[in-house]
Parts: structure tokens; C-alpha cells; sequence
């Protein structure tokens, strides 16, 4: 099928990108058609912003294999507070919260709690934090 790209399971850790972004939970990643196979997933349908990303091309990251940001000794480099700052002032998601989160309980227990907290309260759908709406009932989360 045109458009379909292997995407990263929501119940798989890698759909948690380095910066503490959970994937599943964006627009381009539920969104039918084309959707984006998360930031550890291939570069089909990914958007510009995604692909020229500073922290996924970070060389750090690369160099030492850091699996998340805060393994890096520049954490939290100035990089990740932007993104910390812009994802919590529009979408209510600290990316800082996240990594310490997964340093603390391990990555696995936080894609679980991760799933319960954006469970529609009607449905149960996964919600998606870019939009106000449930995207499978339609009511306001
Ligand atoms: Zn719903």
C-alpha cells in the first residue's frame, strides 16, 4: 500500500525518541495517511524538521551511543531546554520530566504509564498531544 511505512509499535520503547518525545503521541505519527515512523524509525514520510532535528543528529548521541539525552554530560544542553521549553508551553509535555522519569523507573515502565496517562477518559484511544480532540470519539480530553 502506498504511504504505509513500518512504524515503531506504541508499546515498544524505541518509540520514545532520545530527547524524551514520546512519538506516538504526534500528529505525524497517527495521521493515516503518510504517517511518520517515529524518530527511530526510517526516513520515510518524516517531516524537515524531524530529519534536520539538532539532537537527533547530535554528535554525541552518535558518538557514545547514548540511548537518551540523559546519559550525555551535556545534559541538559541547551538544545534539549528549547525544545523542553517549546514542547511545555504548547503541548503541556516536559521532555525533561520524561527522561528523568525513564531514568528513574527504566523505559519499559514509562511507555506503560505513558499509555494509561493519554488514554481517552471516554474511549480509551491513545490521545494524540497535538490535538484537542480524541481522535477516535471526538471529545475534548
Ligand atoms: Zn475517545
Amino acid at each position: 500500500m502506498p504511504g504505509r511505512v513500518e512504524q515503531i509499535q506504541l508499546w515498544d520503547t524505541m518509540i520514545i525518541a532520545p530527547c524524551g518525545i514520546n512519538c506516538s503521541l504526534c500528529r505525524a505519527y497517527v495521521r493515516e495517511r503518510n504517517p511518520c515512523p517515529g524518530c527511530r524509525g526510517g526516513i520515510e514520510n518524516k517531516a524537515p524538521t524531524c530529519l534536520n532535528c539538532a539532537i537527533k543528529n547530535c554528535e554525541d548521541l552518535a558518538a557514545y551511543g547514548y540511548e537518551f539525552c540523559i546519559s550525555c554530560a551535556s545534559y541538559p544542553c541547551a538544545k534539549l531546554l528549547h525544545l523542553d521549553l517549546r514542547y511545555r508551553t504548547r503541548y503541556r509535555v516536559s521532555v525533561i520530566a520524561n527522561l528523568e522519569r525513564i531514568q528513574a523507573v527504566g523505559a519499559g515502565r514509562f511507555v506503560d504509564e505513558e499509555a494509561a496517562k493519554w488514554a481517552c477518559p471516554e474511549c480509551g484511544a491513545r490521545l494524540c498531544m497535538h490535538k484537542p480532540q480524541c481522535i477516535n470519539c471526538g471529545c475534548t480530553w
